[in-house]
């Protein structure tokens, strides 16, 4: 892909919603700004959808659920729906990556990577929409017992900038799979790829209302989505903050809900590790999109003989790091808004004040532009366990180094905070692999690697206030369905 594609893509597109297979805009025709974080500029505008605009797109989808083709369709004709987008996202990936890359900032071969990973969604949940079944159950005599899982039926799905494309993908393709209808809606700081890739379901056959996109501000559409009436389960990916918020909206019309929420995941590097193996692992899983990752391995604890070695080898490759625009060939981009950018600075203001460590900042490229939302890199060491900066999600390029004694501590430290989402550990000793994998508190636990989050096809979620139930795999498919008892008297 050239770089004129990923600097001109979209530019000056006023963007719509998808709404029963139509584009439309906000019924109050109120727009929000899409600005490049790789130089603070507008480029194109989405619509600012209200309370009546979900109203709207949520009475769609349930029309298409209830009484549209999509609900008499067999499992097998909704999997090859899916996989035909797949395709098509394969197709349109050039246009999808420079879209996805300077709505969000992240680098284009990150944007190339969440076109491949999105595809092989659409192409897993097609393979396995067919492939669900319930159960005989033995049962009295002259009873036939079985279950049946059956959709939701109109899934609500909000989704955060991070991820756009990715994260759509996960939610949209098991819940199709299933059956069921959804209404999405992006973040305000990223629905470009979302709205594309609705555009792509209708042209790979998925009937009008199936696939309903409304944009806008949390507050708003967000919150009207949440607590919508005949809403049948929520979805959200997001910081913890925002979910409690949405449970509580859930709740109010008692909705079932899945949370894939905030992540202060750790890796834990034993003396006996392969040092050289790690190092570009314990980096990349914190720089990755910016460190804008939920389950970016954002502490590394080690163990106090090989301490001062390999903090003084990732002190040395930090000291290497330059964030740079997206199409630029950075090792990061810029973080998604000026918000963020503000927030993920004044962490690292606070820490140095108060006191932890410095030991080494990354840099930005000089020939990034002024307005761009850029920051350097920073690693701190001998971080104390119960310091902000250790428990606290800073969503950016920012690793906590911790220094520990035996695999109690490591354990000890590695739980040490409200979050659980994922884990790595670095260790040669078998035994002790399986000993503290089972230990650590994480939806997700690698040894000898780190795939933050990575793989279709391993289900991924969070412990303790890093959300419940579960995405990707097969599990997704549960949570995207709800079991049906029948029993048959035959006497
Ligand atoms: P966010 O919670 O601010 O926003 C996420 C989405 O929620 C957006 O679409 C936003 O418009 C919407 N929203 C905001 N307020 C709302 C409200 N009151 N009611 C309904 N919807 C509302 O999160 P973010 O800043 O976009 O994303 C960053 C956070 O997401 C981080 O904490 C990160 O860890 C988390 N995250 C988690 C996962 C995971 O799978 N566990 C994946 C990616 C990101």
């Amino acid at each position: 892909m050239g770089q004129h594609l990923s600097r001109t893509v979209a530019e000056g597109r006023a963007f719509m919603q998808l709404i029963n297979g139509q584009p439309a805009d906000a019924l109050s025709g109120e727009r929000i700004d899409v600005v490049s974080p790789s130089d603070g500029k507008v480029f194109a505008s989405i619509p600012a959808a209200g309370a009546a605009d979900i109203d709207r797109a949520v009475k769609s989808s349930r029309e298409a659920f209830e009484n549209g083709p999509w609900s008499r369709m067999p499992a097998f004709e909704r999997g090859r729906l899916l996989t035909r987008l797949g395709l098509l996202i394969e197709k349109n990936g050039d246009e999808l990556a420079a879209l996805e890359s300077r709505d969000t900032g992240k680098p284009i071969r990150q944007g190339k990577a969440d076109v491949t990973s999105t595809m092989r969604y659409y192409e897993f949940y097609g393979g396995a929409a067919d492939k669900i079944h319930g159960d005989t159950i033995p049962f009295l005599d002259g009873y036939t017992a079985l279950t049946l899982r059956e959709p939701h039926g109109v899934v609500a799905g909000i989704i955060p900038w991070n991820y756009p494309m990715q994260i759509l993908a996960r939610v949209a393709g098991a819940a199709f799979a299933m059956g069921n209808t959804l209404v999405v809606k992006p973040a305000e700081d990223a629905s470009l790829t979302t709205i594309r890739i609705a555009e792509l379901a209708l042209e790979a056959g998925f009937p009008e209302g199936v696939f309903n996109v409304v944009t806008g501000y949390g507050r708003d559409a967000g919150a009207a989505l949440s607590a919508h009436r005949d809403i049948d389960y929520v979805t959200f990916t997001g910081s913890t903050m925002t979910g409690t918020a949405i449970q509580q909206a859930a709740a109010i019309n008692n909705r079932g809900v899945t949370m894939e929420l905030g992540g202060k995941s750790p890796q834990i590097v034993f003396a006996d590790a392969d040092i050289e193996k790690a190092l570009p692992v314990l980096v990349n899983a914190i720089i990755q999109n910016g460190g804008q990752t939920c389950s970016a391995g954002s502490r590394v604890l080690i163990e106090k003989p090989i301490y001062e070695a390999v903090s003084t080898e990732l002190a040395a490759r930090f000291g290497k790091l330059v964030a740079a625009p997206h199409d630029a060939d950075g090792d990061l981009g810029p973080m998604v808004n000026k918000k963020q950018q503000g927030q993920v600075k004044s962490f690292i203001a606070a820490a140095e004040e108060a006191g932890v460590s410095v030991l080494a900042r990354g840099s930005v490229d000089p020939s990034a532009p002024q307005n761009g939302f850029y920051v350097a890199p920073a690693l701190f060491g001998s971080v104390d366990p119960k310091a902000n900066i250790a428990q606290q999600e800073v969503f950016g390029p920012v690793l906590s180094l911790f220094a520990f004694e035996g695999e109690e501590e490591a354990v000890r430290l590695a739980n040490s905070t409200d979050y659980g989402l994922v884990a790595g550990v670095w260790t040669k000793d078998g035994a002790r692999q399986h000993r503290v994998a089972k230990k650590v508190r994480a939806g997700q636990v690698f040894v000898n690697g780190y795939g933050a989050g990575g793989g279709i096809e391993l289900p991924f979620g969070g412990f303790k206030k890093s959300g419940h139930g579960r995405e990707k795999g097969f599990e997704a498919l549960y949570d995207m369905s709800a079991t049906k008892t029948i029993v048959f008297n035959h006497g």
